[in-house]
């Protein structure tokens, strides 16, 4: 059987550094904000090449404490629209709502899954003040384009990263192509801790003072409280783990562009629709998507021969019971998109035994 992703495999490549690092943790009794936090938020601001970097416990809340820190600024206020891509992971949405903002739907390109300039320029309004680009699946969402449409309109341009640390192009790194950035730390991501955690990464300097604030009960010396915080801290333990895994992203990123070329190349099959990819490094492959007619018979033809496949993700965000106040939208090009995609094994420990077996797999349905 080959797995989707084999976390044990994964991480077990890491145990003896983990063991020592959670040792000296277990010495150092500093569990909260403590000294592994502060290297990671240094060492992945410099990664990203970003001047700051704040640790979050979740990629939900990064984007969420971004959101109510620009409203805490002024820069937004509640009430105020913000563009999502309508087939994103429910978080970007959820993080709008739980600031107090109001999400306006717009449907990717289909070919790249991500928002284009030409249809985020449509969907401007005067109430849009923000717009949140998702890096899907890894792959960079228009930067150039729509940074130009940010400037242009003078709003913000969010980045939600959770699935592209370490894309990047000309002008940067993910986490470095908006006002402010997003990343999951989830296991099943690039980057992935043991447990969750987040991070926030900008070269705002205010911004960067009040998510600071948000994640710790809105305290910057303890027992004083500045504003209304959350808890929502990275673990200490987790950026042991992050510090570790740091150090490798690159080559794991580099081996998931190797298999997806590999894959591009040797899946020849009219029956399955491969993704778009311009060979350059804009693209992680966090998710390897095909689309497929008749999707329940792929997938139960993968399972037979022994290959374990996904769909990021089943239903989209409008269609959620939890978004019922936007199941009257009609979104075709995410409804069409929702319906046709399966995602692919793409494991930095696939062997190449197992890619070629997936490939014949393939080309033989
Ligand atoms: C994983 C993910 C998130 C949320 O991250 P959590 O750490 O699970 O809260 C947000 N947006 C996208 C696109 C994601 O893939």
């Amino acid at each position: 059987m080959i797995k989707f992703l084999d976390l044990h495999k994964i991480n077990n490549r890491f145990r003896a550094e983990f063991e020592i690092a959670l040792g000296k943790s277990l010495d150092n009794s500093n569990y909260i904000l403590g000294p592994n936090v502060s290297k990671f938020e240094n060492e992945f601001a410099h990664y990203c090449g970003t001047k700051y970097c704040v640790g979050t416990a979740n990629g939900l809340d990064a984007l969420t404490l971004i959101l109510k820190g620009y409203i805490h600024l002024g820069k937004i206020k509640k009430g105020d629209k913000v563009i999502v891509p309508a087939n994103t992971f429910i978080a970007t949405i959820l993080s709008v709502l739980h600031a107090d903002l109001v999400p306006v739907f717009v449907e990717p390109n289909h070919k790249t899954y991500n928002l284009s300039a030409h249809k985020v320029s449509a969907a401007i309004t005067k109430d849009v003040k923000a717009i949140i680009m998702v890096h899907l699946y890894g792959q960079l969402a228009d930067v150039e384009g729509l940074n130009a449409i940010a400037k242009a309109q003078n709003i913000l341009l969010i980045e939600d990263a959770a699935q592209a640390h370490g894309s990047m192009c000309d002008t940067g790194k993910a986490g470095n192509l908006g006002n402010a950035a997003a990343f999951s730390f989830y296991p099943s991501k690039n980057l992935g801790a043991l447990g969750d955690g987040g991070a926030i990464t900008s070269n705002d300097s205010e911004l960067n003072e009040v998510v600071k604030l948000y994640r710790n009960y809105g305290s910057k010396e303890k027992y004083t409280n500045e504003i209304v915080g959350f808890n929502s801290r990275l673990d200490d333990l987790q950026a042991a783990i992050l510090n570790i895994k740091l150090k490798t992203l690159d080559t794991d990123n580099e081996r998931r562009r190797f298999i997806a070329n590999y894959y591009l190349e040797n899946i020849i099959n009219p029956k399955i629709q491969l993704p778009f990819y311009n060979k350059s490094m804009n693209h992680v492959f966090y998710a390897f998507v095909v689309e497929v007619e008749n999707r329940d018979r792929f997938m139960s033809y993968l399972e037979k021969n022994g290959i374990e496949s996904l769909i990021h993700y089943p239903i989209p965000p409008h269609q959620q019971k939890a978004l019922k106040n936007y199941a009257h939208l009609n979104l075709p090009i995410t409804e069409n998109i929702h319906k046709r995609i399966v995602s692919l094994p793409i494991s930095v420990m696939l062997s190449d035994v197992e890619i070629r077996m997936l490939i014949k797999v393939l080309n033989d349905y």
